[in-house]
């Protein structure tokens, strides 16, 4: 075996990072090991619009992380407020209180300071106006609890961690493949790595997991998600094949949180199998709370209002994927097409557009015309009129009487022209995985801290269930990266990390 290195990083996106350098940070050599190549590192972490969910309580702490915030920008935004009582409901509401509560505290009361040091470490970060806040009268107005994301979305965020882990000498191997860790009587030896066709072993008095969960893997997903999640669509990387969930699981791991359960979004029916770096964003189909999802029966089958998008989106994939077909397509009209994402103007939508609601069945492929106009016609008539529109608030704006009514922001579908597009089922990341403590250890069956083997990310279970709240995906990874990184230095030298 080579010389061993103190802490050796598997997977190199936002957890990784954060971990190879918080281990850097307290005095350890580290080597972070990354499947992809160069060009195409940063894991999903990429593939994110960068957002990150924090406790913040307005405009100072947004100022603390985004120094260069102009006075003019103050004035035009209101970010309100998120504090952890906020955050910790809803982390809890969205996962059905099932959240492992130690973990769900310790990513929430170091969710801002930890921005902060990312922010120390060279990440620059900017408002997330784009998709987080309305504008309402000329005033920005944040809603939903994400204020801010790292500038220049998933890839800016990516090549800022990459350029700090080389300005603070962290070493970077790409293109090789770990494939199991090595263990003796006092814990992690060593990692056993591919190059090509070759095998190689590499010395380490300590590891970091961090290399994602099994989305990308259509047997895993059809194993442990069930039958028909092999179909669907990957959004993010090829490399995430749950490698790090069974190096764990192999010398001990427990497994843990809900291995059943993924954050899946509704997403570009015709999309390629895997994500495209290069076509970032283009598959999305967030807009569905300002109009209607049908099905192949042309009927409804989800409250799209139910909350924001953010708090909704990562489980309507599962829905979707259960429809006849496994697809859906989301309906509008004029009065709502300003508010669509961008994301729906983009090469490569399956889109159909009408002046009639009879001409805009005819050309939704797949679903059954007069009962789609049908349920338009008694979905319209159960719109409450009086109730002001505002996609700003849980405006209350319901249908009543329907078997199934919409909650908030329900327009009518009157005005032409009329919008379709077709959607499908795409995965982002799995919910099971192995079990930590809160300082990132990994536990045992027994949960005991496997000696030198920390964790951190999507690879982590535990943290969600059913659904899950908008970019606490990334805030968790960086969380408990950088817990990961100090544990793991400190164990590398023999000493103990001092408290978060
Ligand atoms: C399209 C999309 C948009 C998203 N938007 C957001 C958002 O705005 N905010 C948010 O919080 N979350 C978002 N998410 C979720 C977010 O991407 C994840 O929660 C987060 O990036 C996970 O980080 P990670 O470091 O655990 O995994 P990754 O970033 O996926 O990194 C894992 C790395 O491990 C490498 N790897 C895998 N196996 C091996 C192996 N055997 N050996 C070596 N390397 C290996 C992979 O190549 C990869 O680079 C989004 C996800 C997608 C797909």
């Amino acid at each position: 075996m080579n010389d061993a290195w103190d802490v050796i990083v598997i997977g190199g996106g936002n957890a990784g990072l954060c971990a190879a350098l918080s281990a850097r940070e307290a005095g350890a050599e580290v080597l972070v090991l990354e499947r992809s190549s160069m060009e195409k590192r940063g894991g999903n972490s990429a593939f994110t619009g960068g957002g990150f969910r924090m406790v913040h309580h307005g405009t100072e702490d947004i100022r603390a992380v985004v120094p260069d915030l102009t006075e003019d920008e103050i004035a035009r935004t209101d970010f309100g407020q998120y504090t952890a009582e906020d955050y910790l409901d809803d982390l809890g509401r969205v996962t059905q209180y099932y959240i492992d509560p130690d973990l769900a505290e310790t990513l929430v009361r170091s969710s801002r300071e930890t921005v902060r040091w990312m922010q120390g470490k060279g990440v620059r970060f900017e408002p997330r106006w784009g998709s987080q806040a309305f504008n309402v009268e000329g005033r920005f107005k944040f809603f939903g609890g994400v204020a801010v994301n790292a500038k220049g979305g998933g890839r800016g965020l990516v090549e800022y961690l990459y350029k700090a882990a080389e300005q603070h000498g962290v070493a970077v191997r790409y293109g090789v493949r770990a494939g199991a860790l090595l263990c003796g009587p006092d814990g992690i030896e060593g990692v056993r790595l591919r190059v090509g066709g070759r095998e190689e072993t590499l010395g380490a008095r300590a590891a970091v997991l961090a290399c994602g969960g099994f989305e990308a893997n259509r047997e895993m997903r059809t194993r442990y998600l069930g039958p028909g999640w092999d179909m669907a669509k990957v959004r993010g990387t090829r490399f995430n094949l749950g490698d790090g969930i069974r190096m764990a699981l192999d010398i001990g791991a427990q497994s843990y949180g809900q291995w059943s359960g993924c954050h899946a979004v509704q997403w570009e029916r015709h999309a390629p199998d895997f994500g495209d770096i290069d076509a970032h964003g283009s598959s999305q189909r967030h807009s569905y709370p300002f109009g209607i999802v049908v099905n192949a029966e042309g009927r409804r089958f989800v409250d799209e209002g139910a909350d924001f998008r953010n708090y909704t989106y990562a489980k309507y994939g599962r829905i979707v994927l259960a429809q006849p077909g496994s697809f859906a397509w989301q309906v509008f009209d004029r009065q709502v097409a300003h508010l669509l994402r961008e994301d729906y103007r983009l090469r490569g939508a399956t889109r159909v557009r009408a002046d009639t609601l009879e001409e805009l069945a005819d050309r939704m492929q797949d679903v059954h015309p007069r009962q789609f106009v049908q349920t338009v016609r008694e979905y319209n008539a159960a719109v409450r009129r009086d109730v002001p529109f505002n996609p700003n608030v849980r405006d209350g704006r319901c249908t009543t009487g329907l078997a199934l009514d919409k909650s908030n922001w329900a327009n009518p579908i009157e005005v032409p022209p009329f919008e379709a597009y077709s959607v499908g089922c795409g995965i982002t990341f799995t919910f099971g995985g192995v079990k930590i403590d809160t300082a990132a250890h990994v536990l045992d069956v027994e949960d005991r801290a496997i000696p030198g083997l920390y964790a951190a990310g999507d690879l982590v279970g535990g943290l969600y269930y059913f659904n899950y709240p908008g970019s606490a995906g990334l805030m968790g990874g960086a969380v408990f990266g950088r817990i990961a990184g100090r544990g793991a230095a400190a164990h590398a030298r023999g000493a103990h990390p001092s408290a978060p």
